[in-house]
């Protein structure tokens, strides 16, 4: 099925546009101090918003369609989230001015459901904590089939061109359909679609590497090694959410790397952290594997379970920086 310019792409793109829009109005008027005051309320706002748009534009647009999303609305039902609940409403309603609290819980909940094999996948704010930092963070929707992920999109608010930050401007909107490349226009306004094409930096002493933030994320000691034994140049970019896919896909950077964090071994990637960023670094000419150089396996349910982590670059450097994870015994 060619997805170019299809109900499914043209649904997605418009999608997100819509929840990253949302998203950035609740940062606007609800992060005021709140990391002062370690109030991740403005997050599960906005989350909880932006899950719930999606939702139901899904529902509306296409019935029997299934969505994996992050959130579930369980204790939003509660006395405890009433609150929370009526400040979601209030930021919904500029959206659907007649949402009732109960329906969007309802709406919310559509993101719960099981694996099937035709499947959305949604991220509807990944990068809570750059959300909340006010740096980078993203809106990633994925439509995935039996073939893998066939439409990625990324909504990045702070993001120009797709590969500069650039706080409070008109962001970036990407979308890659497979087979048919990866492109990048205005989130705010939209515009000219232009062609996201990866970087050319062959030598692995030449690489600029994307990583986490969060040290809970990452393991940044893995990183140092690895950089020591590469001969890397340049100190590795610390970057929250799929943004570092936006900015290796548009050529800002060369390799994206997520090690496990030693303090949480057990962790395992969620396919709508990964869906939509990678599909736009493949379509931008990259290539994205774990770190045994096996592709993501996005049929194994809400989790990544068939993967060791992730590796992504913009080809020319993978198989320099997989043989430079052996050395170090990632
Ligand atoms: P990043 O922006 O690279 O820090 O990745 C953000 C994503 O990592 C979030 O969407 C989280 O769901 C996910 N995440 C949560 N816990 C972990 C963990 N222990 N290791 C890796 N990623 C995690
Ligand atoms: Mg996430």
């Amino acid at each position: 099925m060619n997805f170019l310019l299809s109900p499914e792409t043209e649904f997605a793109v418009e999608a997100v546009r819509e929840a990253a829009l949302l998203v950035r109005r609740v940062q606007q008027e609800m992060v005021v101090g709140a990391l002062a005051k370690d109030d991740k309320s403005p997050v599960t706002v906005a989350d909880f918003s932006a899950q719930a748009l999606v939702a139901q534009r899904l529902a509306d647009r296409f019935p029997g369609a299934a969505l994996m999303g992050e959130e579930s609305a369980v204790a939003l039902r509660t006395e405890a989230g009433r609150e929370t609940l009526e400040q979601i409403t209030r930021f919904v309603r500029t959206a659907i001015p007649t949402v009732a609290p109960e329906e969007i819980c309802d709406w919310i909940d559509r993101g719960v459901q099981e694996r099937r094999a035709i499947t959305w996948a949604l991220d509807p704010v990944d990068g809570t904590k750059g959300f909340l930092r006010r740096e980078q963070y993203a809106v990633a929707l994925a439509y995935i089939d039996a073939d893998g992920v066939q439409i990625g999109v990324l909504g990045c608010p702070e993001l120009e061109e797709a590969r500069r930050p650039s706080p409070g401007g008109a962001g970036s909107l990407l979308l890659a359909v497979r087979g048919q490349g990866a492109w990048t226009q205005p989130l705010v306004g939209g515009g000219l679609w232009r062609q996201l094409r990866v970087s050319d930096i062959a030598h692995a002493t030449d690489a600029r590497l994307l990583r986490s933030v969060e040290k809970g994320h990452t393991d940044t000691g893995g990183i140092g090694r690895l950089v020591d034994t590469l001969g890397i140049a340049a100190d590795p970019v610390p970057m929250d959410s799929q943004a570092k896919y936006a900015v290796l896909a548009a050529g800002g950077g060369d390799v994206l790397l997520r090690l496990l964090s030693p303090s949480r071994p057990d962790y395992r990637e969620r396919i709508w952290d990964q869906a939509a960023g990678s599909i736009v670094v493949e379509e931008a000419g990259g290539r994205v594997s774990d770190l045994d150089g096996k592709p993501l396996d996005f049929s194994q349910g809400r989790a990544l379970d068939g993967n060791r982590r992730v590796l992504a670059t913009n080809g020319r450097l993978h198989e320099a920086i997989l043989s430079g994870l052996k050395q170090i015994g990632a």
